[in-house]
């Protein structure tokens, strides 16, 4: 790949931690193969955030090439609380709010992005912005660059999402009905418990469509779009994708630590902090005890239980799933949060669990409990580990695939219930256990789905299979040995190549 390290390339995150890890993972990537200057702009808050994940970070390419910019933006301007600036423990009306309010960072990224190219005498390469910010594509155009859209999920998910949005409204489908949506074959099915409620009411004049249509538009107007996945993993939802958005689309996931990778022995990773360091939090139990708890267990036979960095399960459902998790036997080790309707930063409190329960899971050594936030990529990737019980966000979906482990999909918000479907119909990875906050699911069926696919022969014993199958092209994805090149290190040679084109094109265009 060509390279000249006085290019520079701006990225434009939105505000919530499973998007802007996947920029900087996919930040550290140009620079380690171009030597390209990246500058990711964000709120400060949010530059907090990524800075502490970056500064606690031992394996960084190059810190003085990738650049933390913070754009001003007052979150009390938007009627969000005061350093309101991020999704998580977000409730959904301030979630609304904060999309809403990512509209202001319009002028000042401007004026950014202009300042670059006033300093250099020439524009930056490209913008990659989230596909949240279409916008951007404008303020590209009119400093004499190209826009490319990245999607933080994968390309099945992504393409529900967005043909949902630009398909409205969807009120009137009936709960037992199934339709079709625009940009899938015929025998993708969905239906309308799949859709957020939010999603359910929308009709383009509620400020949800107002500000995703409009955005998502923008982004198919854009040089071209990225996305968080690989090309062998994801071939029909990739090409179905680029049939919709009529734009090339390059698969450059998965974007995880390249040490997930690699490794298959727990042993490298635990050393490595990588939960922690990714995401600039510190768990409540260190990661060591995590790993000395996985240790006694038999090779496969744990059963991790999250629901992402900002969902959380309703009361009922939460008494119920822990039922199920201590009627099953199976070993397990769940993180905890205050369910739907408690402040998600209040304290624990005994009465969300069974009575005795947390005490009967230590004495029976049956079950770990992690308040709020566990390290959660050692613990897949540790080897007593066997199955995901998931809100499938796609960060995990990647992160769980990585490992070989198949998937307990509880799908709670965003495009998660299409990636369940994709991991359920598709890839044959995956059962899904209920949707959302509002079904009524009892602790039988928790216990049935466990031991379905803890189970290493049967159901169980085929989507370990098949995700095994996954796991191995995740991992020949991005390998760069020589010659030998990964399909997601080939495309994302193409769009650097590709984009050096355009400015080549741009430049002989603009001196005639
Ligand atoms: N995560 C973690 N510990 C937790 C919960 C989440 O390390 O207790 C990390 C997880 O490894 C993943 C990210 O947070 O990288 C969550 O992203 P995902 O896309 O799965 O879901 P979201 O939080 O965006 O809904």
């Amino acid at each position: 790949m060509a390279s000249k390290s006085n290019e520079q390339i701006v990225m434009l995150p939105f505000m919530a931690h499973g998007h802007l890890i996947p920029f900087l993972a996919l930040a550290r990537q140009i620079h380690q193969a171009t030597g390209f200057t990246i500058s990711i702009a964000s709120t400060a808050l949010n530059i907090q955030y990524l800075t502490s994940t970056f500064n606690s970070s031992s394996d960084e390419p190059n810190n003085d090439h990738i650049h933390l910019v913070e754009l001003p933006f007052c979150s009390n301007d938007h009627g969000l609380p005061p350093n309101t600036e991020n999704s998580e423990n977000l409730s959904l009306d301030l979630v609304g709010k904060l999309f809403s309010a990512s509209l202001s960072l319009r002028t000042p990224f401007h004026s950014f992005v202009g300042d670059i190219a006033a300093k250099q005498g020439h524009p930056p390469l490209c913008i990659i912005s989230d596909i949240f910010f279409g916008w951007a594509g404008e303020v590209a155009d009119s400093l004499g660059t190209v826009n490319v859209s990245f999607s933080t999920g994968g390309a099945y998910g992504t393409l529900a999402y967005s043909s949902l949005w630009l398909n409205l409204p969807h009120r009137g489908r009936g709960d037992s009905d199934e339709f079709h949506l625009p940009g899938f074959p015929d025998r993708c099915r969905f239906h309308i418990t799949q859709l957020h409620h939010f999603l359910r009411n929308a009709d383009g004049t509620d400020s949800w469509s107002k500000f995703f249509q409009p955005q998502i538009s923008l982004s198919m107007q854009s040089f071209g779009w990225l996305c968080n996945t690989v090309e062998e993993f994801e071939p029909e939802g990739l090409e179905w994708l680029r049939k919709f958005v009529k734009l090339p689309v390059w698969a450059i996931g998965p974007l995880l630590p390249p040490v997930v990778l690699k490794n298959d022995s727990s042993s490298l990773v635990i050393s490595s902090g990588i939960s922690t360091r990714r995401a600039g939090k510190r768990p409540e139990i260190s990661t060591e005890k995590c790993m000395e708890w996985l240790e006694s267990y038999s090779p496969g036979s744990v059963l991790y239980v999250s629901f992402g960095s900002q969902n959380s399960i309703s009361p009922s459902q939460m008494m119920e799933l822990a039922i199920g998790l201590e009627e099953s036997a199976k070993p397990f080790i769940w993180v905890v949060r205050p369910p739907v309707g408690f402040d998600k930063k209040c304290d624990f409190r005994a009465e969300w669990l069974p009575d005795g329960f947390e005490e009967r899971m230590k004495n029976r050594k049956q079950g770990l409990l992690v308040r709020n936030w566990a390290p959660q990529l050692e613990i897949l990737s540790h080897m007593s580990t066997g199955a995901f019980l998931s809100h499938c966000g796609w960060n995990s979906v990647l992160e769980s695939l990585s490992q070989g482990m198949p998937i307990i999909g509880w799908p709670l918000a965003a495009e998660q219930a299409y990636n369940s479907k994709m991991l359920v119909e598709e890839m044959g990875v995956g059962v899904e256990l209920t949707r959302g906050v509002q079904s009524s699911i009892d602790w039988k069926e928790v216990k049935k789905v466990i031991e379905l696919v803890m189970d290493k022969k049967g159901k169980g014993g085929d989507m370990r299979n098949k995700a095994m199958v996954i796991k191995e092209q995740l991992r020949a994805s991005v390998r760069d040995e020589g010659e030998d090149k990964g399909s997601s290190v080939k495309a994302l040679d193409h769009l650097m190549r590709t984009l050096e084109s355009k400015r080549q094109v741009i430049s002989s265009t603009s001196t005639i």
